[in-house]
């Protein structure tokens, strides 16, 4: 560990005591949060009883107890999970989180996310997503390595590039991605890149993916400032999160002519009024592993941070952040929802209230998805695009998808989140109906 690192550990430590409610992850449940946006849409598009009752549950759940040498000779036993909620409208597709955070309930409702997502942004996927109850920070690259092939063997009947293909999310990335190639490959006896996206690009990975998160963010930032009648370089925006999402969405915000005024991570948030330097803030949080210690602003905690007076803020760290215990006191004008789940269900109302727009999870950063299906895409045909024709296409298809959510909110009077959801379920209901169940 550098020296910068070590006093970047204990400086997060140390302030630890320091954070807030809204930073520590709250008992809200994200399943609960859900499903009640889903019963909101569904009454008002008259999702008929069949249909809801199919939908409202995952299609498959699969718990998987993993025994791992750990670098001390003993073994530990991890508990990871997969849920593919639904594959109505092709296999279903998403991330792998490692965290202690990891619930069934998180993955159960991560997985039904990405059903609306892939449905918002009309990629032929259904939803799922997985997770393993684990501290990856406190672990070898050794243990992650064992820990990551346990599970991807594990689930190497569940997996497949037309059953179920998954990806990063939280604390997982190219690394542990290639891991599940390799052993799901040896496991099949063929080389089957498709099984998973976000995979490095000497593996089939895709340029533009690890940025396409970010980039969707910033297509849906830019969209709705435009019907906001709002000028980028007159306004001034705050990123919750500074890992993949968090960092490149402030960046290409930022480079819409967006002051970025306020950064955080889990070490705290940075606050300067006078602007951020986004790439000086990416390269400090690349040489110390995180943000704590920075000095390009002064240090406030995550709750503060997202309290402060700006036009623009983006949550990209995780659930529940926004909850109705600080959305009365958000005072941005657009939230623009980089993390799966940011704002608890009981906080759309107040902030609807406030006339907040907000453009949801399920739209705003289904970018990431969108360029895992182009990997996937060009992984079967055997084709490699170039990144401006992957961002291209990209931009396309979420500047699409939000003019489709942005009339349907229009349509029906409601807000951004529940035309997503309308639009989602829709398509979702319609694809079971001709399909046909038992
Ligand atoms: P990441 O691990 O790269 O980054 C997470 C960031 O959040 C880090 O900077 C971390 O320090 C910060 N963080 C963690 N706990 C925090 C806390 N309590 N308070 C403040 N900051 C905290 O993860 P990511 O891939 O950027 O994912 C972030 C969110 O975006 C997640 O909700 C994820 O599900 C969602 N998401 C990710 C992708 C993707 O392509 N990576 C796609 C869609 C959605």
């Amino acid at each position: 560990m550098s020296e910068k690192t070590k006093f970047a550990t204990l400086y997060y430590y140390k302030n630890k005591k320091k954070m807030s409610n809204a930073t520590i992850h709250s008992n809200l449940n994200p399943l609960d949060s859900m499903m009640k946006r889903f019963d909101e849409a569904a009454k008002i598009i008259g999702l008929d009883e069949s249909a809801y009752d199919t939908l409202k549950y995952p299609a498959k759940i699969v718990t998987v107890h993993l025994p791992v040498i750990m670098d001390n000779g003993k073994v530990k036993v991890f508990e990871g999970h997969r849920v593919q909620h639904s594959t109505t409208l092709g296999p279903s597709k998403g991330g792998i989180r490692y965290s202690m955070d990891v619930t069934l309930d998180e993955v159960k409702a991560l997985a039904a996310w990405m059903t609306w997502k892939t449905a918002v942004v009309g990629i032929p996927y259904g939803g799922g997503k997985g997770g393993i109850k684990c501290d990856p920070k406190s672990m070898s690259k050794g243990e992650l390595e064992r820990l990551t092939r346990a599970y991807a063997a594990s689930m190497s009947d569940v997996f497949g590039p037309d059953k179920d293909i998954p990806a990063p999310d939280m604390n997982t990335g190219q690394q542990e991605m290639a891991w599940i190639v390799d052993e799901y490959s040896k496991i099949k006896g063929q080389y089957t890149p498709a099984v998973i996206t976000g995979k490095p690009i000497s593996m089939g990975g895709s340029l533009g993916r690890v940025e396409a998160t970010g980039r969707g963010v910033m297509v849906c930032t830019r969209s709705a400032l435009a019907k906001m009648g709002l000028k980028p370089e007159e306004c001034t925006c705050v990123v919750q999160g500074f890992g993949n999402v968090g960092s490149i969405s402030a960046k290409l915000i930022e480079m819409l002519g967006v002051k970025i005024v306020g950064i955080s991570d889990v070490t705290g948030g940075y606050y300067n009024p006078e602007g951020i330097s986004v790439e000086e803030a990416m390269a400090y949080s690349k040489n110390n592993g995180n943000l704590g210690g920075y000095t390009g602003g002064k240090n406030i905690s995550n709750a503060e941070l997202l309290e402060l007076e700006c036009d623009i803020l983006v949550p990209a760290a995780m659930e529940d952040q926004i909850t109705d215990a600080n959305a009365g006191n958000i005072k941005a004008k657009l939230i623009v929802e980089g993390a799966n789940g940011p704002t608890s269900a009981n906080a759309d109302k107040i902030l609807n209230d406030k006339g907040i727009i907000v453009v949801p999870d399920i739209l705003a950063n289904a970018g990431g998805v969108t360029v895992s299906y182009f990997e996937w895409v060009q992984n079967r045909m055997g084709y490699f695009w170039t990144e401006e024709r992957v961002n291209r296409r990209a931009d396309r298809v979420m500047k699409s998808a939000f003019d489709v959510v942005f009339d349907t909110g229009k349509k029906h009077v409601v807000s951004l989140r529940t035309a997503a959801y309308i639009v989602a379920i829709d398509k979702v209901a319609t694809t079971q109906k001709f399909r046909g169940v038992f």
